[in-house]
């Protein structure tokens, strides 16, 4: 589900997905209070990184506290405004949210079935692939948990783990490698800066 912008508007035909908690900001358990949003060191600097160069650049998260009733789709979107007002004050940028808001697979009772949106599945990804007319085996996924990286990897796309949050060491983590992995979202930033060169952000639509 996309939470914004209501009108999707493509700017390039690839882009950088972005997990939310623990890749930008603190993953405070099931973060959604406006007052406990807290970037991780560097985050905003791999933000800024990744405005320079030919990326749509999109947050895919899973929000099931919203079906663990621990919060509302408007907590969710409060918070959304609150980190991109932050981010374009810092003078980089977010093109897309898509969310979840069901439970996880860990979450469903033996045998119940995941929806087709909750990482690992790749559902966000396609949708915003539908949206913003990607080709996904061009784009980008960066994230702290391994369920992040097989969404990407089950999307095509390029995966970059990093240590930050919970580094790949989550509970029930998926036996999966990515294929980069890096300290911070700044150093993940460089990595996808090195695939596209240092050429100055043109856009093609
Ligand atoms: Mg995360
Ligand atoms: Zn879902």
């Amino acid at each position: 589900m996309r939470d914004w912008p209501q009108k999707p508007t493509p700017h390039y035909r690839a882009a950088v997905f972005l997990d939310r908690d623990g890749t930008i900001n603190v993953d405070s358990h099931y973060p959604h209070q406006v007052e406990s949003l807290e970037f991780i060191p560097r985050a905003i600097d791999g933000l800024k990184l990744l405005a320079m160069v030919p990326l749509d650049i999109i947050i895919v998260s899973n929000q099931a506290g919203i079906a663990l009733d621990i919060f509302t789709r408007e907590h969710m979107s409060q918070f959304n405004v609150e980190l991109r007002s932050r981010i374009e004050h810092a003078g980089a940028h977010i093109d897309a949210f898509y969310f979840c808001p069901h439970l996880e697979p860990r979450h469903l009772p033996p045998g119940g079935s995941p929806c087709a949106c909750s990482k690992p599945s790749p559902g966000m990804l396609l949708e915003a692939a539908k949206d913003f007319e990607l080709d996904l085996s061009r784009s980008f996924l960066i994230g702290d948990k391994t369920s992040d990286i097989a969404a990407g990897e089950n999307a095509g796309c390029v995966t970059i783990l990093i240590k930050t949050g919970k580094a790949g060491r989550e509970e029930g983590a998926l036996p999966i490698e990515p294929k980069h992995s890096a300290e911070n979202l700044y150093e993940a930033s460089l990595i996808v800066q090195s695939y596209l060169g240092k050429k100055e952000k043109v856009r093609y639509v």
